[in-house]
């Protein structure tokens, strides 16, 4: 690993999952991307990538702290030479009143010297578009989709020049759709009129992937955008044509066998992961754990550490928590959901730091609690995005990790075919 050099990109994401998604969309784009847990130290040896996405928890958090561990994630990446900074937000553009997409912006701007933001949550390929600053999830605007019931942020306007407006302190205004199929110049020079009128923001209208390349085009002029996945291929897209960014193949990055024992840890009981346990098993020894033992106690896990070091020299192993929902349902009413949920999941990151202390460095996980669960006990700060075993699951390096090269694939119950452990594991070398 070398040093870094500048960053062509720096990303903050407001969760988990979605700086995992940017961080996929980047790499599919030719960036050579890490994907950062929290803030990295000042330390942190990177090797030569073109993006990095901090991956912070501040969508639902009080503004105030979201504003600071956001500034904190800007001052690294300016640190680590990022020209251009992007805000990652969801595509639903979950916010309320009080924040926290307009308190970051606001901070960010005030930070770069930007006089205008240019803010789009449009992501078309999973079907957000954005035409007169309104938002629509598929067909239907925001104020009528799922999201209006949405636990924490419930979103009840779909005019995002208003959701924005209220929870910032700048004025907000729109690059309508007619000016951005027109092209970057004629972007640019709406912007200019806008910031001439004291316009901090403006909301960018985008329906096809070209609007968001344009959009991404014009955000380069300046320090800071606002924006979801989609916005991240426009940027990303932009940097490759211009020449920024040579556009690299993701698995050339991450290729670099690192051999070693395999396991795989599965602790979600969805559907389609009950489907890949029950294929493993022709593929790899499979130990199914107890559950009402893993509550129980820590022996259940020893047991399963012992019984996975007899097998790890032969072949991969597959360590499995998941049951059916009737099982479950049946666990949870003896235990409680959360800390039968949480007793489970402290298992299987014992079970991963077990493992790889018995020599595992490719390690493929099921479940998205799971995952970061086990993310977390390892200690890894972040990890060099690869290629796509199967939609929206990458193979994943560890950078930064005390114990040397470390493979990972973290998937969410739901993703991956029928044989993804083995999928997995064929490119996981
Ligand atoms: P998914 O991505 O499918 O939602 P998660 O890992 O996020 O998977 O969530 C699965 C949850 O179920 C975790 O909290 C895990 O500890 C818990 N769990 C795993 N096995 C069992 C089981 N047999 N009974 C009840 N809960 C379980």
């Amino acid at each position: 690993m070398t040093s870094a050099g500048k960053l062509s990109l720096g990303c903050i994401a407001d969760d988990y999952t979605g700086a995992s998604d940017l961080a996929n969309t980047l790499t599919r784009c030719g960036l050579r991307t890490v994907q950062t847990i929290g803030v990295p130290s000042a330390d942190l040896a990177l090797p030569e990538v073109d993006a990095v996405v901090v991956s912070l928890k501040s969508r639902s958090i009080e503004a105030g702290l979201a504003v600071s561990r956001s500034r904190d994630a800007e001052k690294w990446m300016r640190q680590r030479g990022a020209r251009h900074v992007l805000f990652k937000i969801c595509s639903t553009f979950d916010s309320t009143d009080a924040g926290n997409i307009g308190p970051v912006m606001d901070a960010l701007r005030a930070d770069s010297g930007d006089a205008i933001v240019l803010v789009t949550p449009a992501f078309p390929e999973t079907g957000r578009t954005v035409y007169q600053g309104n938002l629509f999830v598929g067909s239907v605007p925001l104020n009528e989709s799922p999201l209006k019931d949405h636990p924490l942020n419930p979103m009840h306007d779909s005019n995002l020049v208003r959701v924005l407006a209220r929870q910032s302190q700048t004025k907000v205004s729109l690059v309508a759709l007619a000016d951005i199929a027109r092209g970057p110049d004629a972007v640019r020079a709406r912007l200019a009129d806008l910031a001439g009128k004291g316009f901090g923001a403006a909301i960018a209208d985008a329906v096809f992937d070209r609007d968001l390349e344009t959009i991404g085009t014009v955000a380069l002029d300046h320090r800071v955008s606002v924006g979801a996945s989609g916005l991240g291929l426009g940027l990303a897209r932009a940097l490759v044509a211009s020449g920024q960014v040579k556009s690299q193949a993701a698995s050339a990055t991450v290729e670099v066998a690192v051999g070693g024992p395999a396991a795989c840890l599965a602790g979600s009981c969805s559907q389609a992961t009950l489907q890949q346990i029950a294929k493993a098993e022709q593929a790899m020894p499979v130990l199914h754990l107890d559950p009402d033992r893993v509550i129980a106690g820590k022996d259940e896990a020893r047991r399963a550490l012992a019984w996975a070091r007899e097998r790890l020299a032969e072949g991969p192993v597959l360590i499995a928590s998941s049951s059916t929902p009737e099982e479950v349902a049946a666990l949870q009413s003896r235990h409680g959901r959360d800390a039968a949920g949480h007793a489970i999941e402290q298992a299987m990151a014992d079970l991963a730091e077990g493992l790889v202390q018995s020599g595992v460095r490719r390690l493929v996980v099921a479940g998205g609690e799971t995952s970061g669960a086990v993310v977390d006990r390892l200690g890894i700060p972040g990890f060099l995005v690869g290629a796509e075993i199967a939609a929206g699951v990458p193979v994943l390096r560890a950078v930064g990790f005390d114990g040397g090269g470390m493979l990972l694939a973290l998937k969410s119950g739901n993703f991956g075919g029928p044989e993804f452990f083995s999928d997995a594991l064929t490119l996981m070398r």
